[in-house]
């Protein structure tokens, strides 16, 4: 099973409970990349180095030019598999000046990750739209993470799909209607499946985790009329697809 999208060091012992399975831990700001860094050191435990929209809107210029280097440094390591999570978040974020300092930060992540040839991993909150209008500028491999567009949900998933990018569902699948449809419109060869752990739990607990994401996998098996060892099996393929080891 693969979870491309976690933050497991948010809780204690969860990176350690990992088994069979491959997950990546997704940093936010300077302290957690060095922490998914850390944790990457663990077999099954790959990292992306990023910076969250909602830290481009409290960080200073300097602090975010800081953390822009070291995401540069961190993709030189095998385990890094991109840049994120960035993007845009208009939930937490109305003010203009707030989503506009968010969009130029967004844009020179981009740029790196175009520069240096690495994917990126998209936190799209209520901003998929704009998001999508940013990226289909830059040649980026691009991963749209816990992607539920709440407006134009179909609008906004063809124009990911035609630009190439692949869509991850998360395991809170199981009680989303809207995700069901996205999951049911998204080729499988463009899927990935994710907990976003510790958010977003399935069980309602507040308490998600890894392993977790085979309720993702089940939905996803349920929806397209197939077994989950083939699910699980072609998003491990899209893995190595996205990671270049195909
Ligand atoms: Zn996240």
């Amino acid at each position: 099973m693969l979870d491309i999208h976690a933050h497991c060091f948010m809780v204690g012992k969860c990176i350690e409970e990992i088994r069979d399975m491959i997950v990546v831990e997704s940093g936010l700001n300077y302290e957690t990349n060095e922490i998914v860094l850390e944790e990457s050191k663990q077999e099954n435990v790959y990292f992306s180095a990023g910076l969250h929209p909602t830290e481009v809107v409290k960080l200073s210029e300097l602090e975010i030019e800081k953390t822009i280097k070291q995401i540069k440094n961190l993709c030189e390591n095998s385990k890094c598999i991109g840049v994120g999570e960035i993007g845009l978040d208009y939930y937490w974020h109305k003010d203009k000046k707030e989503i506009d300092k968010q969009k130029h930060y967004f844009r020179k992540l981009l740029e790196l990750a175009e520069s240096i040839k690495k994917p990126v991993i998209i936190h799209s909150r209520d901003a998929e739209l704009d998001c999508l209008e940013i990226m289909e500028s830059y040649n980026i491999k691009a991963v749209m993470h816990s992607f539920m567009p709440k407006k134009d949900w179909k609008i906004a998933l063809n124009k990911a799909l035609d630009l190439g990018y692949y869509i991850s569902i998360p395991a809170i699948i199981v009680k989303n209607k809207r995700l069901k449809k996205i999951a049911r419109d998204t080729p499988l060869e463009k899927m990935f499946t994710e907990t976003d752990s510790p958010f977003l739990d399935p069980e309602g607990n507040r308490n998600n985790r890894p392993y977790k994401v085979k309720y993702a996998i089940e939905e996803i098996a349920k929806i397209k009329g197939l077994d989950f060892e083939e699910v699980e099996s072609q998003i491990d393929k899209n893995f190595n697809e996205l990671l270049n080891l195909n």
